[in-house]
């Protein structure tokens, strides 16, 4: 039998068939995961409903824009209306606009700085607040965000995405701290570079791809299943005794020192 039969997901941040998210939908999916995904404004909303459609179990597809409480409400509650459960949440929603991931970091304005934040992080924690009522109901719950290596360290062309990932992973262990004893789990995988759509925003991602490709003990980049089946992990049972954990999923770039 799938691992996930009879549970259900919601999957934020599929953009096209190269997102992240939508690897890791396909990887739920295939477990027997019953998926609702979410869209930001109409010009994506025929791409996300085109790849759903190609799904073996119905999903749910819903318009949210992350910086909306309204919004983020109403997707819950439509997730509580015709799935009546929620047992996992994919976070793999990112942005900062892009003079400030340009610009020399000191130059990184106010507005960019928030802006950032709160799309990138404290959506976190608002999405999980908003499916913590579903959660309980179950009993259980595991939440899944995206991260990357520069949150810990200053990675050139990064810059403020960097930032707002760092509080994106402090979010994770303090949402974990918090959500532990209702027997919620808040984990995040670290991705090695992969091209896709937000990756392009970052100035020199390409030679970033070549430098990770180069140094990476297993001397090659990540492939977009091998960070999907990572996630597959953290939101399955598999994972039940690990909560508040960012595991890298980077060909083990993270733990070379020179
Ligand atoms: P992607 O396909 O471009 O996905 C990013 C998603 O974020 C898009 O669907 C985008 O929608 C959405 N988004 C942006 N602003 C939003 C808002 N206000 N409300 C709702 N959704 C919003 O790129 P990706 O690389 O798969 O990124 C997914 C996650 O993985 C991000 O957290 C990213 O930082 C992380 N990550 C990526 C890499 C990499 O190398 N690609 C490595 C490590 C971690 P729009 O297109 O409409 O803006």
């Amino acid at each position: 039998m799938p691992m996930l039969e009879g549970k259900t997901g919601i999957v934020l941040g599929v953009a096209n068939k190269r997102s992240i998210a939508w690897a890791i939908a396909q990887a739920l999916a295939r477990e027997g995961m019953r998926l609702a995904f979410t869209y930001q404004g109409d010009r994506l909303k025929e791409s996300v409903t085109e790849l759903a459609s190609t799904l073996e179990n119905t999903s749910l597809i819903l318009p949210c824009d992350v910086t909306s409480d309204a919004e983020i409400d109403a997707v819950f509650r439509s997730v509580d209306e015709q799935f009546g459960r929620l047992d996992v949440l994919v976070h793999s929603v990112a942005f900062a606009p892009r003079e400030d991931l340009e610009n020399d970091f000191v130059k990184t304005s106010r507005e960019g700085f928030k802006l950032a934040h709160d799309i990138s992080a404290y959506s976190l924690v608002a999405l999980t607040r908003a499916a913590l009522p579903l959660f309980e109901k179950n009993g259980s719950g595991s939440v899944l965000a995206l991260t990357y290596h520069g949150a810990v360290k200053a990675v050139e062309g990064y810059n403020l995405m960097g930032v707002a990932k760092a509080s994106l992973e402090a979010s994770v262990r303090y949402l974990a701290a918090n959500l532990g004893p209702k027997n919620v789990r808040v984990n995040a995988v670290s991705a090695g570079p992969v091209n896709t759509l937000a990756a392009r925003g970052i100035k020199g991602f390409t030679t970033m791809l070549h430098h990770h490709a180069e140094k990476a003990p297993l001397r090659r980049n990540v492939e977009l299943e091998e960070v999907a089946n990572a996630a597959l992990f953290l939101a399955s049972p598999m994972s039940s005794g690990i909560t508040g954990e960012v595991l890298y999923v980077d060909c083990g770039y993270n733990i070379v020192g020179l």
